[in-house]
């Protein structure tokens, strides 16, 4: 998901999706235009007299509809800053807040352990958003009734944020209802059992979205079903991956430095593309007498094939800014460290600097299969008796 980031708050980065740059626009354009109907609807609920007659005169509409929408995301932030603030009580950083299309997404190192700690962290965004609902409603009813732009935005925020509130705590992956009833099920199944049915009914409930979309011509609802359906599997990649690798150490999947093969910054490019050809391996690292110097991949000779002259070595085009784990860190680190840096291979480094290892893409995904493999015959039986 393309994004950038536009600052920080509470030490946590605050990134924009390009889709909410595109929605924005869109979003106070249907708020807008639509000024007629929110008004009656904001006089049903709060039972006031809100004229709607000089709200809709000239460009107020879209002043309105861009208050509104920027509203909208505030709120969405302050839902997510909630669930931030309850994951830092129980030590859990956020890596960042995205807003996009669909709301806002935070992002976190890792999954609390304790079900306990989910339930209180999935709960604690849709608190907020029921709290900046009552905070609206006290304000608009605090208002003068001479003051109907302001009375709208408000009385928008009001019943939005509740909604918000409302369409989290649907019980199944994406929503925070779905964490929460994750939290409740790990409590006597093992985690992983416990997503695979959060993901099933979320998935459940993208489906009647989806047809209740199709049958009413709603594009919007249709939408949502599918981001419904992409969040809900890839949450249970996420934790797949994580039994699969639970217990397991960088060192136990590592190869060991006397198996690996490596190279010396003074090797020449050719004698290292042919060690490629004959080793099949497209990254070595760079060891100069014991010491670990570098990395060079098969992309940095490449990268650097068009001023290619005659006498170059790999010290020439080799990284030497390393991405590094330690040898009794989680081997999920290992994964989540090379999913974030997007690189082929990860090396495993002494608290002294010297090279212990390496974790290759490959490495990692013959473990993950190897460990489902296992796991999945030692499910099998518990399957049949439920
Ligand atoms: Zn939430």
């Amino acid at each position: 998901m393309a994004s950038i980031r536009v600052g920080s708050v509470l030490g946590i980065p605050i990134r924009l999706g390009v889709s909410f740059l595109l929605v924005l626009p869109l979003l106070a354009y249907l708020i807008g235009s639509q000024v007629g109907v929110t008004v009656e609807l904001i006089n049903g609920i709060f039972r006031s007299a809100i004229d709607s007659g000089p709200l809709t005169e000239g460009v107020l509409p879209w002043l309105l509809g861009v208050s509104a929408a920027l509203g909208l995301f505030g709120s969405v932030l302050l839902h997510e800053l909630g669930h931030s603030l309850a994951a830092r009580r129980y030590g859990l950083s956020t890596e960042s807040i995205t807003l996009w299309f669909l709301g806002g997404l935070a992002q976190f190192a890792e999954l609390p352990d304790d079900w306990r700690h989910e339930f209180v962290i999935a709960i604690a965004g849709p608190i907020v958003s029921v709290a900046l609902g009552l905070v609206c409603y006290a304000s608009f009813a605090l208002l003068p009734a001479d003051l109907p732009a302001a009375q709208f935005v408000i009385g928008y925020l009001a019943v939005l944020n509740v909604v918000l509130a409302a369409f989290n705590m649907l019980p199944g992956f994406p929503m925070d209802g779905g964490r929460v009833l994750r939290a409740f099920l790990s409590r006597n199944r093992p985690r992983l059992r416990a997503t695979r049915i959060a993901a099933a009914v979320g998935k459940g409930f993208a489906f009647l979205l989806g047809i209740a979309g199709i049958l009413s011509f709603n594009l919007f609802w249709i939408a949502i079903a599918f981001f419904i359906v992409i969040a809900a599997t890839g949450e249970t990649r996420q934790v797949v991956m994580e039994a699969a690798f639970e217990g397991l150490t960088v060192e136990e999947i590592m190869t060991p430095t006397p198996e690996l093969d490596t190279v010396s910054p003074e090797t020449s490019l050719d004698a290292l593309l042919d060690r490629m050809i004959r080793e099949r391996h497209t990254g070595y690292p760079v060891v100069d007498g014991g010491d670990l110097v570098g990395i060079v991949t098969l992309e940095d000779v490449q990268e650097r094939a068009s001023e290619r002259r005659d006498g170059q070595t790999v010290r020439d085009v080799m990284s030497t800014d390393l991405v590094t784990v330690s040898p009794d860190s989680e081997a999920m680190r290992a994964l989540t460290a090379l999913q974030r840096e997007d690189v082929g291979r990860i090396l495993v480094t002494d608290a002294d600097g010297s090279l212990a290892g390496l974790v290759s893409r490959t490495d990692l995904m013959t473990v993950f299969e190897i460990a489902r493999t296992s796991q999945s015959k030692s499910i099998a039986p518990r399957t049949i008796e439920q």
